[in-house]
């Protein structure tokens, strides 16, 4: 079964709000085993809205919509399926009780603009809404000499499709898809080499249709491989991927941190907790992320004790603790300013480490070379050191760094312990 998702209203045509209802959908639907072919996004116009029904029931076998649901004369969702494929709009008397009876409870009269929620193309099954005036459709649509197609339109409502589609949806699309078989997925997340990198050293496993399946996607930098299977129960599915697994944990070794929803924070606190270590962080180039990164993970104070942040000679100056001979080697380029500051948050923190991410090269006032961040990581012993360049997006810029600092502090940990 493969499907097509449409995002039916003006403000995503315009621009003012961002689609995600599709994405969302489309994570739902990979996990339910259907592939999303199609996205399409569509205004409030009766036509083009038919045209696209008319089209997206002709190449795919699932279309489902969400917006245009609604009361006003701008909500043309249900004119347009019942238009483009030519049923009479009824209307559906449990429908109407369900509206009624929300009306009641808010204390509001049903209005006519509201009864027009009620209306269902002939044939359609009402999909409920519990929280929301619009119940959803679902439309069994026969395709001649095919099998036929199913439309299921949804509100638009972030938090009323994704209720309903929990609640009601899912379960009817593991039904007409006519498979009891089950589907898992296990994402494992890797950083440190770029996704083409990584694609490289795998070749045979990313070839399409080996069963399982694995897929590669970036994102802000964690290049993340799914392998998915299917079979007759979970034991079975996870049996069949377990070789695929270990292949990929042999050949892609130490730049794997973790799987599913595994950050490089939850893999350093891990690896703290387990040599029973403790951390500080002084921050320049990304102003604090890491430090908000590390106290997002339960429990994270009992290995993470907290950190500094200044954004320039000046502000390092004003932290009181730092030994004013520190700032005193006005050194950035060479790093050992940033080597001075691990080691005197190290102190001052009383931590087994202390890891110190500089400024970014371009924000220097003598900026002449392109050069790197400098990470610093300073320990009872010693302090170790790394120079990263950080190219990409300037918006992205913050998160590859910190990202990168975690990364160093999580293979000097995996290396000493
Ligand atoms: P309502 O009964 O609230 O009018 P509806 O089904 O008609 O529901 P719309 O009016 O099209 O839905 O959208 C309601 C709101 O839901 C929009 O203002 C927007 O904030 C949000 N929304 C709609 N479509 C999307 C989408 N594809 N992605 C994210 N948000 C969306």
């Amino acid at each position: 079964m493969n499907a097509e998702i449409l995002a039916i209203g003006d403000e995503i045509i315009s621009g003012r709000i961002l689609d995600t209802n599709s994405q969302w959908l489309s994570i739902r639907l990979e996990d339910l085993g259907i592939r999303v072919l199609y996205h399409t996004a569509v205004a409030d116009e009766l036509e083009p809205l038919k045209e696209v029904f008319r089209q997206a029931l002709e190449r795919s076998d699932l279309v489902i919509s969400t917006g245009g649901l609604g009361p006003s004369g701008n909500d043309l969702t249900r004119e347009a399926l019942a238009a483009a494929v030519g049923r009479a709009l009824v209307t559906f008397p449990e429908a109407l009780e369900h509206l009624q009876n929300l009306f009641t409870r808010r204390g509001r009269p049903l209005t006519e603009a509201h009864k027009k929620q009620a209306l269902f193309p002939e044939g359609a099954r009402m999909v409920p809404n519990p929280h929301g005036t619009a119940p959803g459709i679902e439309l069994e649509v026969p395709r001649p000499g095919r099998s036929p197609g199913y439309v299921f339109c949804l509100p638009g409502v972030p938090a009323e499709m994704q209720d309903i589609f929990t609640q009601t949806v899912a379960a009817r699309l593991l039904v007409l898809r006519g498979d009891k078989r089950v589907i898992i997925h296990r994402d494992i997340r890797t950083f440190g080499a770029p996704e083409s990198q990584v694609e490289a050293m795998l070749p045979d496993l990313i070839r399409r249709g080996r069963d399982p399946r694995v897929g590669i996607n970036a994102s802000q930098g964690t290049i993340i491989l799914r392998v998915m299977t299917e079979g007759a129960d979970e034991a079975e599915c996870r049996a069949k991927m377990e070789p695929t697994v270990k292949t990929i944990y042999s050949i892609l070794g130490n730049l794997v941190f973790g799987e599913n929803e595994d950050e490089l924070q939850d893999a350093v606190l891990r690896l703290l907790e387990k040599s029973n270590k403790t951390l500080a962080t002084a921050e320049w180039a990304t102003g604090g992320m890491v430090a908000h990164w590390l106290n997002g993970v339960p429990g994270a104070s009992r290995w993470y004790r907290g950190g500094w942040v200044a954004n320039s000679l000046v502000g390092w100056q004003a932290i009181g603790e730092l030994p004013p001979d520190v700032v005193a080697q006005q050194d950035l380029k060479s790093g050992r300013l940033v080597a001075a500051i691990a080691a005197a948050c190290r102190q001052q923190f009383q931590t087994d480490f202390g890891l110190a991410i500089g400024p970014f090269p371009q924000d220097l006032p003598h900026a002449d070379s392109p050069g790197g961040v400098h990470l610093a990581l300073a320990t009872v012993g010693e302090t170790a050191t790394r120079t990263v360049g950080i190219g990409g997006h300037p918006s992205m810029l913050r998160v590859f760094c910190g990202k990168h600092a975690l990364n160093f502090l999580r293979l000097y940990l995996l290396e000493h312990s």
